[in-house]
């Protein structure tokens, strides 16, 4: 990865938990272009327009693309050196959410946001960022 990422998230989705085997992802997302990628990946959790890839040796759940994220990458960020010092800045699929879970993140959504609000999204991460 080169550089912060442009928006930090948790998805509270009923897919996200049984991927995680948890009660959320946590996820980094990255221009295309910042992002290198080493090893071999194959794909997991398969379902819908998400192509959610894996380490092809341990089988951990390392990034996601999708075509409507265009040129964006969403990394899971507790596999980054240095993931644990990316809060999430918002949560989605809050809908899904499992009730004892809290995050604090700045922005909630009943699910996931609208592509067409991530512009705004990132601007505000982006002057957030300390
Ligand atoms: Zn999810």
């Amino acid at each position: 990865m080169s550089g912060p990422p442009l928006l930090t998230m948790v998805c509270h989705c009923r897919g996200c938990q049984q991927m995680t085997a948890s009660a959320f992802s946590l996820s980094s997302l990255y221009a295309q272009d910042a992002v290198s990628i080493e090893g071999e990946t194959i794909l997991g959790g398969l379902r819908g327009e998400l192509r959610h890839h894996c380490c092809a040796f341990c089988l951990s759940w390392t990034h996601t693309r999708a075509d409507f994220l265009g040129p964006l990458v969403n990394i899971r960020s507790t596999m980054l050196e240095g993931g644990s010092d990316q809060p999430p800045f918002i949560e989605c699929w809050l809908e899904e959410k499992l009730p004892w879970v809290s995050v604090g993140a700045t922005h909630g959504f009943a699910r996931f946001p609208p592509i067409e609000g991530f512009a705004a999204l990132m601007a505000d991460f982006a002057a957030r960022r300390p």
